[in-house]
């Protein structure tokens, strides 16, 4: 059985201050959360205090991004170890804002993920399709096609520490969620494409998440899908109330 995994991925918002009030919130109102698994992933400059909040509770840290040099002159980069050094244990490679505005490329995007594996950080690599390229009805050939390229050369024992995300990039932060059909479709797909690479046993155990405008209205029938496995949250783990509910999932 795969364990759901809800990460929310904060991105250029919350201080130091912020993101300490949303942390204990989230702590607050957790609960048991045995059956699952939740991810907070703050900008790097909260990192830090987070961590020490974090520590020994049940939500783990992740980053939004590294470089994939372990250390030297690259002004504004972070590494995989820095990561590590205040208490990441996962962190986001590939996001459609990257890919966008920061020039990240299937060919960085892997490099990244093999830099982060060596660091034991656990990567959520992102992957998903714009609208013109779903409404030309390539959105499948492009997904499958960057999982394939983002895990050149992962072995059978590395894609066990790795989580994928499905982002429809026309779904983030618009409100226009896939449909629950369409997202395990597209899942589906990528589990197809994991099975080729790695054997049917090895894709089962893969967890590939969700994300693109998720809700607490549609987190449930999103995540009674077969091959959704948890769900990658942007404006909607920005609040503790919003984000405890999608947690909760049914
Ligand atoms: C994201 O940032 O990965 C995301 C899915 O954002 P939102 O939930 O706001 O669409």
């Amino acid at each position: 059985m795969r364990t759901p995994i809800i990460a929310g991925n904060w991105k250029m918002y919350k201080t130091v201050a912020e993101g300490r009030e949303l942390v204990r919130g989230l702590l607050a109102g957790l609960g048991a959360i045995a059956d699952r698994e939740v991810v907070v992933c703050p900008p790097y400059t909260a990192l830090y205090p987070l961590g020490e909040l974090l520590a020994g509770t049940p939500i783990s840290l992740g980053a939004q991004e590294l470089f994939y040099e372990a250390q030297g002159a690259f002004t504004g980069a972070i590494a995989p170890q820095m990561l590590r050094d205040v208490g990441c244990a996962y962190v986001i490679i590939g996001h459609s804002e990257r890919r966008q505005f920061f020039g990240d490329t299937d060919t960085t995007v892997n490099r990244k993920l093999f830099a982060a594996l060596a660091s034991d950080l656990r990567p959520i690599m992102c992957v998903g399709e714009s609208k013109p390229q779903r409404d030309s009805g390539q959105a499948e050939v492009i997904v499958t096609a960057q999982v394939r390229a983002g895990l050149a050369g992962v072995s059978v024992a590395q894609i066990a520490n790795l989580v994928l995300a499905y982002e429809p990039i026309w779904a983030i932060g618009t409100g226009d969620t896939a449909t629950a059909a369409d997202a395990q479709a597209m899942h589906a797909a990528i589990r197809a494409t994991l099975t080729e690479l790695y054997g049917d046993a090895t894709a089962q155990t893969v967890r590939i998440q969700y994300g693109g405008s998720v809700k607490p209205d549609n987190v449930d029938e999103l995540m009674s899908q077969p091959d959704i496995d948890g769900a990658l949250v942007g404006g909607a783990a920005l609040k503790a109330d919003s984000f405890l509910r999608i947690i909760h999932f049914q």
